[in-house]
């Protein structure tokens, strides 16, 4: 068991030094072996009330390499709930790794095409799908339920106190939501990792305010570092992922926390920070987008420590 404070890490570079900055890394990558990131705190409460309310499985929604599937599938192993997962596209023989590993941890999984998992937040959709499976807990894609909001609360208390600024990425922005909702003394900036997601700033008000909290403005999201859109991978943003894993030696991918480490680099040369700046970058963990993408890369991307 490591403390809170062992999970902060100062990263330092050279090109940086004339910016006078304190950056921290919190690496919620290292939480737990199989609930990685921000997940681990998304299906923290999720659980605990499906257990509580005699629910045996649980039934989920995600991208054939996502994160939030592949945590759930080991949180139902762990806890000995039986998990189902409806996959976005068609299905592919061989599963591919992340997929592989949640049918090991017992998931079942079902495809939807794409027309039918856009309608995964519908409500109609979701009577259909509570008439299909109907033994199942659902949960929104993400984890990004009140639940999953209340639990990424949570994250606050690895936040040292002297954080000016927290930045990280924006999927649905729930993760953002729970840290400005317990942060209220801190700003908190989340790097958009979708093109056009101009619905984050709606959405984000809407999931605190459906845990009852005032949003006090303390947070903002970013549109302007997501190179290209969701899963894309140009050039530039996969050689500067190579260079950041041999720099500071922590593992990083090109869906979240790469685009987030790029955005953070590009704000300081941008000189967006004032000097004494104490600045803290959240690794929501994840991992599950390199084995999708191995192919950009010249070496292998995932230390293990
Ligand atoms: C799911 C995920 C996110 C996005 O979180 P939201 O709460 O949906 O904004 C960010 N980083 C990683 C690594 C993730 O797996």
């Amino acid at each position: 068991m490591k403390t809170k404070a062992e999970y902060i890490q100062s990263i330092t570079n050279p090109c940086w030094d004339r910016f006078q900055l304190q950056i921290n890394v919190l690496r919620l990558d290292l939480i737990d072996p199989d609930l990685s990131g921000n997940k681990y705190f998304k299906l923290k409460y999720i659980i605990q009330y499906a257990v509580e309310k005699n629910y045996k499985k649980l039934l989920s929604f995600g991208g054939a390499y996502s994160n939030h599937i592949h945590a759930l599938a080991l949180a139902g192993r762990r806890y000995g709930l039986e998990t189902v997962g409806l996959i976005r596209g068609e299905e592919h023989q061989p599963l591919n790794p992340t997929l592989q590993d949640a049918v090991d941890a017992g998931m079942t999984l079902y495809y939807l095409s794409r027309s039918e998992y856009k309608r995964r937040q519908d409500n109609d959709y979701i009577e259909e799908i509570k008439a299909r499976f109907p033994d199942c807990y659902i949960i929104p894609e993400g984890g990004s339920s009140v639940l999953g909001v209340k639990g990424c609360m949570d994250i606050a208390a690895y936040i040292p106190s002297a954080t000016d600024i927290i930045l990280l990425p924006c999927g649905t922005g729930a993760t953002l939501a729970g840290i400005a909702a317990a942060c209220p003394d801190k700003q908190v900036v989340g790097i958009s990792v979708l093109k056009n997601a101009y619905y984050l700033e709606s959405d984000i008000g809407n999931y605190m305010s459906n845990l009852g909290i005032s949003d006090v403005g303390n947070w903002r999201v970013e549109h302007d570092f997501h190179c290209g859109g969701y899963a894309k991978a140009p050039d530039d943003l996969t050689v500067y992922i190579e260079d950041f894993v041999r720099a500071h030696q922590i593992s990083i991918e090109p869906v979240y926390s790469g685009k987030l480490f790029y955005a953070v680099e590009k704000l300081i040369t941008a000189n967006v920070f004032s000097a004494g700046t104490n600045i803290l970058v959240l690794h929501t963990g994840g991992l599950q987008g390199i084995r999708g993408m191995q192919e950009h890369f010249s070496e292998q991307l995932v230390i293990t420590h």
